[in-house]
């Protein structure tokens, strides 16, 4: 593990001084505007790398039973750590579900660590 991976990774990162923005990856986007990074030959979703660091090139199966980094902004470019989770598939269904039927609700920005 060198830091390499991480410095390179961040410096394709639109990071803010304000860490409740969203830090929009920008680099490569798929077409769902999901961004990808390349560690270790492997592409890797960006915002995973962002919450998980190297364990996001775990197998998925291998890893907290198949769950999954969603976002609480909805933004998919975003790799602010503030703002992914871990979350089951269900858990991002149902989160997309509540937040259509609250008519999109932005992030918070009054929630404090
Ligand atoms: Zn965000």
């Amino acid at each position: 593990m060198d830091m390499n991976d991480s410095q390179r990774f961040w410096s394709k990162v639109d990071v803010r001084d304000d860490k409740d923005e969203c830090w929009e990856w920008q680099a490569s986007k798929d077409k769902l505007g999901y961004g990808w990074f390349r560690l270790k030959e492997r592409p890797i979703l960006a915002h995973r790398f962002a919450l998980l660091g190297y364990d996001a090139l775990l197998p998925k199966n291998l890893f907290f039973n198949g769950s999954c980094v969603c976002h609480h902004c909805d933004n998919p470019s975003c790799c602010n750590p503030k703002h992914l989770y871990l979350g089951t598939h269900q858990d991002n269904m149902q989160d997309i579900v509540d937040r259509r039927s609250s008519k999109k609700i932005k992030y918070s920005t009054s929630k404090r660590d």
